[in-house]
């Protein structure tokens, strides 16, 4: 790499030219990774929040996706498989 010649004029505008072209595309790819990267948190995070589920048709304002059980109130599993369920009927006595 000797792209440091005092003095040669030959070619230094070509040369400019596809430096800063060269730049301009590391600049662009490197905000294209960058966009690629924030698109994939939100996508992450809308996954988290329960936005984005497999059969989730987004219903009313508060959709969101995992719905809490009805007897221990958690999320994650609903009433018909809640851990608590049959502790919860066995205390009727
Ligand atoms: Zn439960």
């Amino acid at each position: 790499m000797a792209t440091k010649k005092a003095g040669s004029t030959s070619g230094s505008k070509i040369e400019a030219f596809k430096k800063l072209r060269d730049e301009a595309r590391q600049e662009i790819l490197a905000e294209i990774a960058d966009l690629e990267k924030q698109i994939e948190e939100k996508k992450t995070e809308a996954r988290e929040l329960g936005f984005i589920t497999e059969s989730a048709p987004a219903r009313g304002k508060r959709a969101v996706g995992a719905r809490a059980c009805k007897i221990c109130g958690q999320l994650g599993h609903n009433s018909r498989t809640c851990p608590q369920r049959e502790k919860a009927s066995a205390a009727k006595s």
